[in-house]
Order: structure tokens, then C-alpha cells, then sequence
């Protein structure tokens, strides 16, 4: 009686084409998604209620993460990823059971013929990410202001400033048609240092970074990024 089945109830469509480069929690960036209801749960009367509630809790399945062996100890990043804590005092995606949790702010709940969307902001969810269950966020229980935070006690600082080769400049300039928040989404990502703690010596190496349909190129020196190119995606 200790084994459960789950179905998911949604799917998430967000522009995060990849593990690199999401934020490592939710609200960090203000990236747009859409929650996806799939059926049978797709009926318009399955979220009625909920557009009263500024934001929900997401529950989902890290379905990304290859199904390795869990260990009880992880290298959380905000300690460096050099120190460990135990895994049921981190956030990290290996786990026992690879369940998620995050809180979005909703925009919008579209009901159609097409089916039911929720409009998110600010998800930290891999495209496809499979949803469990969605919940209204409460503020007078889910919110603590005096809970302590542990090693995580504030948001990390947007600490490196971003700045755009020219080349950069000119090919943003193209897909912001497409996208006019990308200036935005791409300097809040990037200023967060997406890079692995192993790699922060590593001046001068090119990463790239999937996003939409864009594959965006950069270098870190010091406290700054430099974006160096921003192509498609080659599918
Ligand atoms: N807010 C969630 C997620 C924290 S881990 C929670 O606390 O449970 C955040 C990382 O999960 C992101 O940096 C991203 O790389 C990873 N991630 C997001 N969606 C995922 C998915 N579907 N499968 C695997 N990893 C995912």
C-alpha cells in the first residue's frame, strides 16, 4: 500500500527547451507558459473558482531527469556545489520520487473547443513538463514571512550585468517581432549565472542556451555576460 500511480492531469507548453538556463525556482524570471489540461480533466467547470486566485501551485513530475539511482546527499547550487546537504533539505530534482512543486503567478484561463489553458507567469518548468495537480495558492497559510530560510534565506541577487555585441544587438532586433519580451526574459535569465558551479573559472568558454526557438550564445567574464550571438534552434 506503500506504491502509487498518478496520471497527469496537464502538460506544460513553456519556451524552456532545455535544463540549462531555467531558474532554479519559480518568479525568478518573468517567462510566460501555458498549463495545458489534458483530458479527461479538460472541462471548463474542473477550474471554475480558480480565476479569483492571483497565483497556484503547480505540482509536477521532473520528467527530464534521467530515473538514476536517488542519493540522500546533494550539492545544493546556492551553497557553491561544493557542500552538501541531504536531499529531503534541497530542492533538487534526483530525488526518491522526482516530484516538483512551484508556485506561478495565472494570468488567464482560456476555455475553448480547443480545451482548457492556464495562463502562467514565471514558471520554472522544462517544456512538457507533466502536471499532477494544481492548486490555489492561499496567502494566509502559504505565506510565512518569518519562516527561516535555511541556506536559501533571499532570492539570489541578479548579480551580472548583461550587455550585447552589436552583432547581438542586430539579431535580437530580428526575433523580437516574435517575441517582444525577449530583450527582457534573456537579461533576467542570464543575469541569474546559469552556469554550473564546476565551470565559474572558466573565462572566456561559450555556452549556449536554448529558449524559444532561439539558441543564445555567451560568454561570462567577471560580473558580466556577454551575448555573442542569438541563431534558431536547429531542430
Ligand atoms: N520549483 C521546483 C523546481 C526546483 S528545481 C521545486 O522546488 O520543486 C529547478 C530546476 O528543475 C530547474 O533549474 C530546471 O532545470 C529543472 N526542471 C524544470 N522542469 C523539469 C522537468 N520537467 N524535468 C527535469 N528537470 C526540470
Amino acid at each position: 500500500m506503500h506504491t502509487f500511480q498518478f496520471q497527469a492531469i496537464g502538460i506544460v507548453h513553456s519556451p524552456y527547451r532545455e535544463k540549462f538556463g531555467i531558474p532554479r525556482q519559480p518568479g525568478l524570471v518573468d517567462i510566460l507558459a501555458t498549463v495545458e489540461l489534458l483530458p479527461p480533466y479538460n472541462r471548463p467547470e474542473a477550474a471554475r473558482g480558480l480565476e479569483a486566485f492571483s497565483h497556484i501551485w503547480l505540482s509536477f513530475v521532473f520528467h527530464g531527469v534521467a530515473r538514476e539511482a536517488w542519493k540522500s546527499m546533494v550539492r545544493p547550487p546556492r551553497l557553491g556545489g561544493n557542500e552538501r546537504v541531504g536531499v529531503f533539505a534541497s530542492r533538487s530534482t534526483h530525488r526518491p520520487n522526482p516530484l516538483g512543486l512551484s508556485v506561478v503567478e495565472l494570468l488567464a484561463i482560456e476555455a475553448d473547443a480547443q480545451g482548457v489553458r492556464l495562463q502562467v507567469r514565471g514558471a520554472d518548468l522544462l517544456d512538457g513538463t507533466p502536471i499532477l495537480d494544481i492548486k490555489p495558492y492561499l496567502p494566509y497559510a502559504d505565506s510565512l514571512p518569518e519562516a527561516r530560510g535555511g541556506y536559501a534565506p533571499d532570492a539570489p541577487a541578479a548579480r551580472l550585468r548583461v550587455v550585447f555585441t552589436p552583432q547581438a544587438e542586430q539579431e535580437l532586433g530580428k526575433w523580437q517581432g516574435s517575441y517582444p519580451e525577449l530583450r527582457g526574459v534573456l537579461e533576467q535569465l542570464l543575469s541569474l549565472d546559469p552556469r554550473p558551479a564546476f565551470h565559474r573559472d572558466d573565462a572566456g568558454r561559450v555556452y549556449g542556451l536554448s529558449v524559444y526557438e532561439i539558441n543564445v550564445r555567451f560568454t561570462v567574464q567577471e560580473e558580466r555576460v556577454e551575448v555573442i550571438g542569438i541563431d534558431a534552434l536547429k531542430t
